[in-house]
């Protein structure tokens, strides 16, 4: 709550400082504002785009580009407002806020249909249909065309010093100014300057697990100090020549901090290439990332723990059931496509060997469906029990319906799924 307030006061400086010094009339003022408004949360959200280090284990990363998207549709709404109803003199004014318009709205759409879930996690056909443009718009270009916000802000910073009805006010220029060199220069700093920061690392195996999945362990040359149990990083691989250097986010598979395991599903463009990743290439990785450690810290700890995994999606909790299989009452539930994708029945017996009956472990091919969770799960799981769901999309939505259908409340179901 206090991150998305964060959003609403953003811009206010800005707003209250022209609003004392401009002398319009308070309609004008009104969509001026509002133009204000657009500009700075466009900001704003390039600034989120950074994945800072710190606020994500406040809030998490899908929270933070939940906000970050927020502010790319509201922004578009007070823009068209803005420039269906203020006018200005200057024709070269006009048409760049109408360009900045046009290409930010392109833009929002191709980013709400290619990089957010918001509409293909909820129809198949839309999914299917995604799947197919991605041949052609894959996501290293949906990256890139995400990008032009850079260029659409340059264009709208331009608009604003060429209109007199803003440029005559020195201190809301400077303020203005500030706004926007304080939120570009956050990005080149991250982008380009700041010190590496970056893990680096080894391959040290690559093997085959089940039909289509490959387990990676890299040996790190400094440990893993932040990381927690559930935590996922961004991956690239640097001394390969047959995989792309594309950053991709995987989960680390187990407790261990020096060397990391990713359980990695191959479906696409550069996991299907992961098996020619030969031992010795080198790695780099950013991260660590995740928030489901310290929301089992924060919760009832008398309170069993139930992981719902999905494939690949087990990973993370795998992770936390390494961490936690000893001292809490966990039930895991893993769906696999096929009895071959049960690929981690002899780590699961090893857990289950050390934890006594306080791990119960659940494997179905298929999807579970109401009757398999009614029957499967403890009355005590479903009354006090804290659940984390992980896998593709659409599967971990179908999921958490019907947990709440069971009566399961919806503050007690966290998820983490697989595509950003
Ligand atoms: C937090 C998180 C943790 C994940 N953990 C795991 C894991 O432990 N094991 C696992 O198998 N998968 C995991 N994934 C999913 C994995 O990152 C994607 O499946 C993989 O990046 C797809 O790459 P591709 O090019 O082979 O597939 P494609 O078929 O080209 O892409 C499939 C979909 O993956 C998404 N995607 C593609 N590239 C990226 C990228 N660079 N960054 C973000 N999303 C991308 C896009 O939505 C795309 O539609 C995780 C995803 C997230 C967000």
């Amino acid at each position: 709550m206090l991150f998305w307030s964060f959003a609403v006061v953003f811009p206010l400086p800005l707003v209250l400082v022209y609003d004392s010094l401009a002398t319009e009339p308070d309609l004008l003022k009104f969509y001026i504002f509002l133009g204000l408004i657009a500009y700075t949360w466009w900001l704003l959200s390039i600034v989120l785009s950074m994945r800072s280090s710190w606020l994500h284990r406040f809030v998490g990363l899908p929270s933070i580009y939940g906000l970050h998207g927020m502010l790319g549709v509201l922004s578009i709404v007070a823009a068209y407002m803005h420039r269906n109803y203020s006018y200005s003199p200057s024709r070269l004014a006009r048409n760049l806020g109408d360009w900045a318009f046009y290409g930010a709205l392109v833009v929002l759409c191709f980013a709400v249909f290619f990089m957010s879930g918001w509409l293909v996690d909820r129809s198949r056909r839309l999914l299917k249909t995604k799947g197919i443009l991605e041949i052609v718009f894959r996501h290293q270009v949906s990256v890139w065309i995400h990008r032009l916000n850079l260029v659409i802000v340059a264009m709208i910073w331009l608009h604003a010093h060429l209109l007199v009805r803003v440029n005559q006010y020195f201190a809301f220029m400077v303020l203005f100014d500030l706004y926007t060199v304080t939120a570009l220069g956050i990005y080149a700093w991250k982008k380009w300057i700041a010190p590496d920061t970056y893990l680096t690392g080894t391959v040290i195996s690559n093997d085959a697990r089940g039909g289509a999945t490959r387990r990676v362990s890299v040996d790190l040359e400094n440990k893993a100090a932040a990381l927690q149990p559930g935590d996922f990083f961004f991956l690239r691989f640097e001394g390969s020549s047959s995989v792309s250097r594309e950053w991709h986010p995987f989960s680390v598979t187990d407790d261990n901090r020096e060397t990391l395991t990713f359980t990695i599903r191959q479906h696409g463009n550069f996991t299907r290439r992961l098996d020619n990743v030969e031992v010795g290439a080198r790695v780099r990785l950013e991260g660590p990332f995740g928030r489901f450690e310290s929301i089992i810290q924060s919760r009832d700890r008398e309170a069993p723990l139930v992981f719902v995994g999905m494939g690949a999606g087990v990973a993370p909790l795998l992770s936390l059931a390494a961490a936690h299989h000893t001292e809490r009452k966990i039930h895991l539930l893993w769906a696999v496509r096929t009895p071959e994708d049960a690929y981690y029945r002899d780590v699961l017996e090893d857990y289950q060997k050390t934890a006594g009956d306080r791990l119960q472990v659940t494997v179905s091919v298929g999807r579970f469906r109401r009757e398999d969770l009614s029957r499967t799960l403890s009355a005590e799981a479903v009354a006090k029990g804290a659940f984390f769901i992980v896998g593709p999309n659409p599967a971990v939505l179908a999921n958490q319906r019907l947990l709440r259908r069971m009566g399961v409340s919806a503050r007690r179901i966290h998820q983490e799924r697989l595509t950003m």
